[in-house]
């Protein structure tokens, strides 16, 4: 399977990691909410795992507008 980051703005992918095993603990799933969760992750029907997350250039968009930030969570 593998994970494919996407960036929650504007739709570009980000990055993908091929994994026979996922350890979610790794990607850092334990600490979000389950809200969090089901908003930032998709499984699809292939078996890719789907994560929004954001890209460098809305990164550094949001970076120039720090209210932004409030209304946001990231994966670090
Ligand atoms: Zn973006």
């Amino acid at each position: 399977m593998s994970i494919i980051y996407t960036c929650r703005h504007c739709g570009q992918q980000v990055g993908k990691l091929n994994q026979k095993i996922v350890d979610t603990t790794v990607l850092g799933f334990d600490q979000l909410t389950v809200e969090e969760k089901q908003y930032m992750i998709h499984y699809k029907d292939n078996g890719d795992i789907q994560i929004k997350t954001i890209c460098e250039s809305c990164e550094n968009t949001l970076g120039e507008h720090p209210q932004y930030h409030e209304l946001d969570f990231f994966i670090q």
